[in-house]
């Protein structure tokens, strides 16, 4: 006999953990279960997770990372990393914790989903927050699970780098949680005292013992299962489990691959990876969106780098390019220590140059997410559209162009070498095309949308359409990637599904 829960939560990563701890505090029993280890004492999971300083985990070959397979425009391979452990991708990120902009909730709204309009949103926003520095001003958070902390006292390369924006007459925005005008400013993190709290930290870990929440690590699920019309259950690696409801949180890949695997797809594509169909669900891994990203080298001076240890990222500017759909679609993000020591926690060698990334936060190039076969083991494969639309190739340029003035500026002299940017269009396209990678936000691979959009999976309350009992609630259901990084989205859509489903 299968155990027989309330609600089934797939995967306990940077929404599915928020979702499953505020439905088991409203009352239902819940089981979490993740592919990836669960560490239920944060204190005692390996270091690699918890420290802030370096992206560890998220390597190749480690354990707590995916590692899928992805494809650029024109062939070129990147392998994308996705958090495989309890917190999810918030386990192993680089803790950039920036609230969607009010035009990132204006834009889902528009697009039928008016219970995502900002002011909807904004009792979650606050709710899921602790803000160390703005907790006590209207519109943010003081007592919530996530602590959110600005950075202090960089190293000579972060002040430099504020310097530089003033240099440049670009404004300063203190508070990038405040929805005010983009600029340059500190960039605030879900990190204390250099250790990185994922959401498995902040939501589980409080609820240890709990009598409404089980959480399951080691166990992969394979598909749901649907008897009649309704998902009433999963099946999985360890047995079939099943509840009354089913509530896909298993990141923008790993949902749309469930649901791709249970026959809920686009009926071509699934008869191609010879899977039966069960309901015709054209939009299921097709548009998906995610942040375009290229760097820019600087060759530091030696002193003036974040050492082994020190926070990586200080600050971060925000600019409008001409024309921007949205306030701030171009993003400029130093990091203050070379990759080499980002990747390894080591220090890197003299010399070492370190990345500024430009990320193009508003595209319209769409990528979609390949189902490869039917066995559930076989990874399907993120096909990207970065800067196949010249709109985007425009906009990318001006980011470039944005960051090497940055890199040329006298508050920066002093303390490097920038690299070099060629200067012509074709050029730089092709410059651009050569150091091309993505900022691994996929989003979007089984979007909201009202019963009008042929390509909505979900309904704004994320209900499956076609399929009673199930939900998908991760950054697969948002209509395209937030203009910011979507880690402190991903935690709102928990907050927010929540909501939504206790009613
Ligand atoms: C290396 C890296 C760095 C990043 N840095 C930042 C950053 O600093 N700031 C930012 O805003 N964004 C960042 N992002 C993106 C951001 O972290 C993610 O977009 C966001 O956390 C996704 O949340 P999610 O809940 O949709 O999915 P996830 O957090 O990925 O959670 C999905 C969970 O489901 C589990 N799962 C998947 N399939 C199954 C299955 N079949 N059975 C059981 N469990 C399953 C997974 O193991 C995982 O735990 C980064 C991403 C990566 C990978």
């Amino acid at each position: 006999m299968a155990e027989h829960w309330d609600v089934v939560v797939v995967g306990a990563g940077t929404a599915g953990c928020p979702l499953a701890a505020r439905l088991a505090d409203a009352g239902r029993r819940v089981l979490l279960l993740e592919a990836g280890a669960h560490h239920p004492d944060p204190a005692a999971a390996p270091a690699e997770l918890r420290d802030a300083a370096t992206l560890r985990a998220a390597v190749s070959g480690h354990p707590a990372n995916w590692d899928l397979p992805g494809l650029l425009p024109g062939g070129r391979e990147v392998r994308v990393p996705r958090g495989r452990v309890s917190g999810g991708s918030s386990a192993v990120n680089a803790g950039y914790f920036v609230r969607p902009t009010p035009a990132d909730a204006a834009g889902w709204a528009a697009a039928g989903n008016d219970l995502w309009a900002w002011e909807r949103l904004l009792p979650a926003l606050c709710r899921l927050e602790s803000d160390r520095e703005y907790g006590d001003r209207p519109g943010h958070g003081a007592d919530g699970p996530v602590p959110v902390t600005r950075p202090t006292g960089g190293p000579p390369l972060a002040c430099a780098f504020a310097a530089a924006a003033e240099e440049l007459g670009l404004p300063a925005e203190p508070d990038k949680n405040a929805g005010a005008p983009p600029g340059y400013g500190p960039l605030p993190r879900n990190v204390v005292d250099g250790v990185r709290i994922s959401t498995a930290a902040a939501y589980l870990a409080p609820r240890r013992g709990h009598p409404g929440l089980t959480v399951r690590g080691g166990v992969r699920v394979l598909r749901v299962l649907v008897e009649r019309g309704r998902a009433v259950g999963v099946r999985t690696t360890a047995g079939d489990v099943r509840a009354d409801e089913v509530v896909l949180a298993a990141g923008a890949v790993g949902s749309a691959h469930l649901l791709l695997l249970s026959g809920i797809g686009p009926p071509d594509r699934l008869r191609t990876a010879g899977v039966d169909v069960l309901v015709a669900a054209p939009g299921v891994g097709e548009e998906c969106s995610d942040h375009p990203l290229v760097y820019l080298p600087f060759r530091p001076r030696a002193g003036t780098t974040a050492p082994p240890g020190g926070s990586p990222l200080d600050g971060v500017l925000h600019a409008s390019s001409a024309g921007a759909e949205v306030p701030g679609d171009l993003e400029v993000l130093p990091w203050l220590a070379p990759f080499a020591q980002v990747m390894t926690g080591h220090a890197a060698p003299e010399g070492e140059v370190v990345e500024v990334g430009v990320g193009l936060q508003r595209t319209a190039g769409r990528g979609r997410l390949v189902l490869a076969a039917a066995d559930p083991a076989a990874a399907p494969v993120v096909e990207y559209g970065h800067l196949v639309e010249e709109a985007d190739r425009r906009r990318m340029r001006e980011g470039v162009r944005l960051a090497a003035e940055l890199l040329r500026t006298r508050a920066l002299a002093g303390l490097g070498e920038p690299g070099a940017v060629p200067a012509e269009d074709a050029a730089l396209d092709a410059w651009i095309r050569d150091r091309l990678t993505t900022a691994v936000h996929l989003s979007g691979t089984a979007r909201m949308g009202p019963e009008s959009d042929p390509g909505a999976v979900v309904d704004q309350e994320l209900r499956v359409r076609g399929v009673e009992g199930l939900r998908v609630a991760d950054t697969s259901v948002l209509p395209r990637v937030t203009s910011r990084g979507p880690a402190a989205t991903a935690v709102l859509i928990g907050e927010r599904a929540a909501e939504l489903m206790v009613g």
